[in-house]
C-alpha cells in the first residue's frame, strides 16, 4: 500500500502539467483500488469542475461544473470530509448530471483534497454494485488526497502562469515589506557535492564545459576579492585568493580535468575529486590541514554551481534582479551586491528565518513560503513583487506595471518623509522618550548606517561575520571587526551578542546535524561546550572595547542560571587576564542575557542578581512560547508575536524586570513593527532595537502618538482573543489618526 501511495504521488509530482497529472491519477487510483470509476473535480471560481475521469463520459471533462451546494461531490467539498455510501442514489443530496453518464454506478466514495485549510478539489471512486467501500479503502483514498494536495496545488499555480499572464500568480508570506519591479533570477537552491557518477558522452565537450565553469568561477572569485579589498577586509580577500589558486591547473583545476579525461562528465569529475580530497584532508592530524577540507568543499560547490546553473552567479548582473530560490542562505544574501538585489522570493523559510531578518536588515522586499515557485518557468521574466501583501506577479500587463511603479514612488516619498525626522528624538507627544537602537550584523555600510538616528547598536549579531568566513575567525581578526563596529557607533553603546549559531544559522565550516535544531545545540550552549572559542570571542570583544564604556555583552539562548554563572566566570577570566597582561585601563563590560527561553521569564529575580540587563528576543520567545518553528512555512501562519498570550508574557516580563531593577529592552522583529513598537512602549519598554530600515518609520510614528492612549490600546489588546484581532485594533487606531499608511 505504501509503495502504491508513493508511486502515485511521485508520478503526479513529476507530471508535465495539471491535466497530465490528473489524467494519470484517475487511471492509477482506479487500478490501485480495483474499482470501475475514478474522477477528480477541481475547484475553480467556487465551482467544482470535472477535470479528469476514468469511467465517466470523457466528453464531460471540463464541461460539468457544479456549485458547492449541489450534489454529493459538492457535499464532500462543503463538509470537508469523506463520504462513503453503499448506494449514492438513496442519499438526499444525490443529483444526476446526465452529461457524465453515471447511471450505472451506485457505490460512492469521495475525499476532499485540502492544502493548508484550502479546498482544492474532490476525488471520487464509484462502483456499479451497491456495496460500502471498506474502511481500508476509505483510509487509502484520504491518505492519497492529503499526499496529493501539495503537488496539485503546485501544478494549479503552474497552470495559472500559462493561462493568464496578467494575474497574480503566487502567494507567499510577507517577510520584508516593500514593492519591487525587476526580472527574475532563479537559483535552484543548494548544490550537493555528491553528484551521481556519470560517464561522458563527449569528452571534448565536457572539457569545454569544465573550462568555462572554472573561468566563470575565477571571475566571480576575483570580483569578490576586489569587493572585499575595497572594504579593506584583508582576511576575506586572502580566502578568495586561496580559492583562486586552488582552481589552477597545477592544483584541483588540473585534477578535475584529469577526471574528465578519464571518462567522467564534468559534474561527476568535480564531485569525485572533491569528495576524494575531502576524505583525505579530514583524516589528517594537523588541524590546519584538516580545515582545508572546507576550502575544497566550497570550491567544488562553486564550480558545480557554474556547471549546473551557468550564468547564475554573475553577481555583476547589470540590472537589479528579484532573486527566486528555494532557501536564501544568509551567505548568499550577504554576498549579493545590495544595489543589484531588488527583491527576494523563497519557497522555504518563515518570516523570522534569519534570511528574512537579513532581507529586512538590507531593506530588500521579500516573501517566503512560496510554494512551487521554482517549478514554474519564470526565470528572466518580469516580476512585480508586492512583498507587503505577499504577492508575486509574473509578466504582468504594462498597465499593472505602471500601477505598481506609481505605488513604488509613493512609497519612496513616504520613506523620505520619515527620514526627514530621523535626527529628532523619538519622543511621544506627551513627552515620553524612547531610545531606538539598531540591529546589525554586516560590517559593510555600517559606518553610514549608524551615523544617523539610532541611539546605538542594540544587537550586533556576531554570527553573521562568522558565517561569511571559511573557518573560525582568529582573535585578532575578531578584534578588528569588533573595533570597526564600536567605531561606527562613535561613542554610543553597542550590545554585542556572543556567537548564536545553530538553529537555522549554520557555519559552513562547523556543520551541526540535528533532528530539532531550534531545540538543540544553539547559542550559549555551544559556546559553553567550546570554552576555547568562547574565550577567544570574549577576549576579542574586550580588547576592541579597551578603556571605553560602549561595550555590552549579550548572551543568547540562555535557559538556566548555571549557564549565566559559567558565562560570567569566563567573562571574568578573560577580563582579569587582559587587564593584568595587556591593558590595565580595561573597563568591565555590562553583561546581559537574551530573554528567549520561556522558563527564564519566571526566574527574573535570580537573573537580576547576576546580570545588568535583559534583551527580549521576541522572535525566539514567540517560537518557544507557541511551539512554532519560525522557519517552517507550513506553520508560519501560527507564528504570531501579537498573540495575546505573547503580549501578556512580554508585559509581565517588563513588570518583573522593573520590580527587580533589571534593565530591559526588546530586539526581536516585533520592536521594528509599528504595532509592536506601540504595544511595547505601552508596556513600559523604552529601549527598542530594530533593523535600520525600520528606524525612521518607528521614530516618525512614536513622535505622533500619546503614551496615555497607548496604554488604553494595550489594555484593550490584552482582552482580545487572537493576534489578528490585535492587528485589527492597531490598524483601526492608526487609521483614526491618519497614520495607517505606516503599516504598508
Ligand atoms: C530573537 O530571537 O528575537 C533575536 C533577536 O535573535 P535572533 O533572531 O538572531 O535569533
Ligand atoms: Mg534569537
Amino acid at each position: 500500500m505504501l509503495n502504491t501511495l508513493r508511486d502515485i504521488t511521485q508520478a503526479v509530482a513529476a507530471a508535465r502539467d495539471l491535466e497530465a497529472a490528473l489524467e494519470l491519477l484517475v487511471g492509477q487510483i482506479k487500478a490501485a483500488m480495483s474499482t470501475q470509476c475514478c474522477s477528480i473535480y477541481i475547484l475553480d471560481k467556487n465551482e467544482l469542475v470535472l477535470s479528469a475521469t476514468d469511467g465517466l463520459e470523457p466528453s464531460a471533462v471540463g464541461r460539468v461544473r457544479m456549485p458547492l451546494t449541489e450534489g454529493l461531490v459538492g457535499l464532500v467539498a462543503e463538509r470537508e470530509e469523506a463520504i462513503n455510501l453503499a448506494d449514492a442514489r438513496a442519499h438526499p443530496r444525490f443529483k444526476l448530471f446526465p452529461e457524465v453518464a453515471e447511471e450505472e454506478y451506485r457505490a460512492f466514495l469521495a475525499a476532499p483534497i485540502i492544502y493548508q485549510k484550502q479546498l482544492l478539489g474532490v476525488i471520487v471512486v464509484q462502483q456499479p454494485s451497491a456495496r460500502q467501500f471498506s474502511e481500508g479503502e476509505e483510509a487509502f483514498l484520504m491518505t492519497l488526497a492529503a499526499q496529493l494536495a501539495m503537488a496539485i496545488r503546485g501544478l494549479k499555480q503552474k497552470a495559472s502562469v500559462k493561462e493568464d499572464q496578467l494575474q497574480i500568480l503566487f502567494q507567499g508570506t510577507p517577510a520584508s515589506n516593500g514593492i519591487a519591479i525587476a526580472h527574475a533570477l532563479v537559483l535552484g537552491g543548494q548544490i550537493s557535492l555528491e553528484q551521481p557518477d556519470q560517464t561522458a558522452a563527449d569528452i571534448p565537450n565536457e572539457l569545454e564545459r569544465l573550462k568555462t565553469a572554472i573561468e566563470r568561477c575565477r571571475n566571480t572569485l576575483s570580483t569578490l576579492a576586489q569587493r572585499f579589498d575595497r572594504e579593506q577586509d584583508e582576511e576575506v580577500v586572502s580566502i578568495f585568493s586561496a580559492l583562486q589558486l586552488l582552481l589552477e591547473e597545477a592544483s584541483l583545476g588540473g585534477e578535475y580535468r584529469d577526471e574528465v579525461l578519464a571518462g567522467w562528465c564534468a559534474e561527476s569529475a568535480v564531485s569525485r575529486v572533491s569528495l576524494r580530497y575531502i576524505t583525505q584532508f579530514m583524516a589528517m592530524e594537523d588541524p590546519y590541514l584538516k580545515e582545508r577540507a572546507s576550502d575544497i568543499r566550497d570550491l567544488g560547490q562553486k564550480v558545480l554551481r557554474q556547471l549546473i546553473e551557468p550564468e547564475r552567479l554573475e553577481l555583476n548582473a547589470d540590472k537589479p534582479v528579484i532573486l527566486v530560490t528555494r532557501e536564501a542562505d544568509t551567505t548568499l544574501l550577504a554576498e549579493f551586491p545590495r544595489q543589484k538585489l531588488a527583491g527576494i522570493v523563497t519557497e522555504l523559510g518563515g518570516v523570522n528565518s534569519h534570511a528574512a531578518i537579513l532581507a529586512r536588515a538590507l531593506g530588500v522586499p521579500a516573501i517566503t513560503g512560496v510554494d512551487q515557485v521554482l517549478a514554474a518557468d519564470i526565470d528572466k521574466k518580469l516580476l512585480v513583487l508586492n512583498a507587503t501583501r505577499g504577492q508575486l506577479m509574473v509578466s504582468p500587463s504594462p498597465a499593472v506595471v505602471g500601477e505598481y511603479r506609481s505605488l513604488l514612488s509613493a512609497e519612496r516619498a513616504l520613506q523620505r518623509q520619515y527620514a526627514r525626522e530621523l535626527n529628532l528624538p523619538a519622543e511621544t507627544v506627551d513627552g515620553k522618550r524612547i531610545h531606538l537602537y539598531m540591529n546589525a550584523g554586516l560590517l559593510s555600510g555600517l559606518a553610514s548606517e549608524i551615523a544617523e538616528g539610532a541611539d546605538g547598536i542594540g544587537l550586533y549579531r556576531t554570527e553573521i561575520p562568522f558565517m561569511l568566513q571559511q573557518r573560525f575567525p582568529s582573535e585578532s581578526e575578531q578584534v578588528k571587526v569588533y573595533r570597526q563596529v564600536l567605531e561606527a557607533a562613535s561613542g554610543r553603546p553597542v550590545v554585542m551578542r556572543t556567537l548564536d549559531v545553530g538553529g537555522d544559522k549554520p557555519l559552513p565550516y562547523f556543520p551541526i546535524k540535528e533532528e530539532n535544531p531550534f531545540l538543540g545545540w544553539r547559542g550559549i550552549r555551544l559556546s559553553l561546550d567550546h570554552p576555547e572559542l568562547f574565550l577567544v570571542q570574549i577576549r576579542a570583544m574586550l580588547q576592541a572595547s579597551g578603556s571605553g564604556e560602549q561595550l555590552h555583552i549579550l548572551l543568547p539562548m540562555v535557559s538556566n542560571l548555571d549557564e549565566i554563572d559559567q558565562s560570567l566566570e569566563y567573562i571574568e577570566q578573560a577580563y582579569s587576564e587582559l587587564k593584568s597582561d595587556v591593558n590595565p585601563e580595561l573597563k568591565r563590560p555590562k553583561v546581559g542575557i537574551m530573554l528567549e527561553v520561556p522558563a527564564l521569564l519566571f526566574q527574573l529575580d535570580e537573573v537580576a542578581k547576576r546580570v545588568d540587563f535583559v534583551s527580549v528576543g521576541s522572535n525566539d520567545l514567540t517560537q518557544y512560547l507557541l511551539a512554532v518553528d519560525r522557519n517552517n512555512p507550513r506553520v508560519s501562519a501560527l507564528f504570531d508575536s501579537y498573540h495575546p498570550g505573547i503580549l501578556r508574557s512580554l508585559k509581565q516580563a517588563r513588570e518583573t524586570c522593573r520590580q527587580y531593577g533589571l534593565g530591559a529592552s526588546v530586539c526581536g522583529e516585533l520592536a521594528g513593527e509599528p504595532g509592536g513598537a506601540l504595544l511595547l512602549v505601552a508596556m513600559g519598554y523604552n529601549r527598542l532595537s530594530m533593523n535600520q530600515g525600520s528606524l525612521a518609520r518607528i521614530n516618525y510614528l512614536l513622535r505622533r502618538v500619546r503614551s496615555s492612549e497607548l496604554e488604553q490600546l494595550l489594555a484593550e489588546a490584552l482582552t482580545l482573543r487572537s493576534g489578528s484581532e490585535v492587528r485589527q485594533l492597531v490598524h483601526d487606531y492608526l487609521g483614526q489618526r491618519e497614520l495607517a499608511a505606516i503599516l504598508n
